[in-house]
């Protein structure tokens, strides 16, 4: 079980796989308050940079799945690395209805939330394996600037305008779920490029090392156009933050 190839190959040199920086997983991690011994689970965890750094600054225990062998590989290298392995879990496989045994005080899916059939389908899922009081966290791109036409949408490499919102109305929709959105932390420009940018490099000495492999021409040719695509589009119009989330609380 594995993700598209092309990610395992693009990303492989990532340890966050979306436009966060290690700073704003820790003011996230800060704004949290999280206690020593705090259970979080991270369904879609990547190279596991959240979890590990959390269970290090933070004293978490964690578990996180992720379909990608690669990924979850480099996940265990980090925990090992960072000196807190015997705190944090990493799962190779679909979350996909991945509810845990024991109940979690932070659930997060942080830029995968098609596991859950989108944001409210994660949400729900999460919801299954949060004790009373947890925090849900969803990563999720936003429209930092609404694109004028559709053609500037696909440019972002999504289907249409509608496949995101914008800011106010994506935090609305947290809203409309039922949910009172009580924290969050939101990538930049900066952040954009550390996770567009890092894939030319690791292209680049990709091709280099396998100019034979049926990906080859398919690398190259996103080596060409994916700078100037980031540039005119991604990097513009295309802002992600996680949002922390607790059931609304009616008075
Ligand atoms: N949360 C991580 C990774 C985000 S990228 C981070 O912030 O770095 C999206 C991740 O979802 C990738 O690691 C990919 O392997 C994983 N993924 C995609 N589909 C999945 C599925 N069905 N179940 C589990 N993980 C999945």
């Amino acid at each position: 079980m594995d993700i598209p190839r092309i990610f395992n190959i693009t990303e492989s040199e990532h340890r966050i796989h979306n436009p966060f920086t290690p700073d704003k997983f820790a003011t996230l991690g800060d704004a949290l308050r999280l206690k020593p011994g705090a259970r979080v689970l991270d369904l879609g965890s990547g190279s596991g940079e959240m979890l590990c750094t959390w269970a290090r600054d933070h004293g978490i225990v964690g578990t996180g799945v992720d379909m990608s062998p690669l990924f979850t590989a480099q996940a265990k290298r980090r925990a090992e690395e960072l000196g807190v392995a015997h705190r944090v879990e990493f799962i190779h496989g679909d979350a996909a209805g991945y509810v845990s045994d024991e109940k979690a005080d932070v659930a997060a899916c942080v830029g995968a939330t098609w596991i859950g059939g989108g944001v409210a389908g994660t949400i729900e899922l999460l919801a299954r394996s949060l004790s009373a009081g947890g925090v849900t966290l969803i990563g999720e791109p936003y429209w930092r600037q609404l694109p004028p036409t559709e053609e500037i949408a696909k440019g972002c490499l999504a289907n249409s305008i509608s496949d995101f919102l914008g800011l106010p109305a994506l935090i609305a929709s947290f809203g409309d779920l039922g949910y009172d959105v009580v924290e969050m932390v939101l990538a930049n420009q900066d952040g954009w490029d550390r996770y567009e940018a890092a894939k030319w490099l690791t292209m680049r000495r990709w091709l280099e090392a396998n100019p034979d492999d049926e990906l080859a021409e398919e690398v190259r040719s996103k080596l060409s156009s994916e700078p100037e695509r980031h540039a005119a589009y991604t990097r513009e119009y295309l802002g992600w933050g996680v949002f922390a989330l607790m059931p609304r609380l009616h008075l």
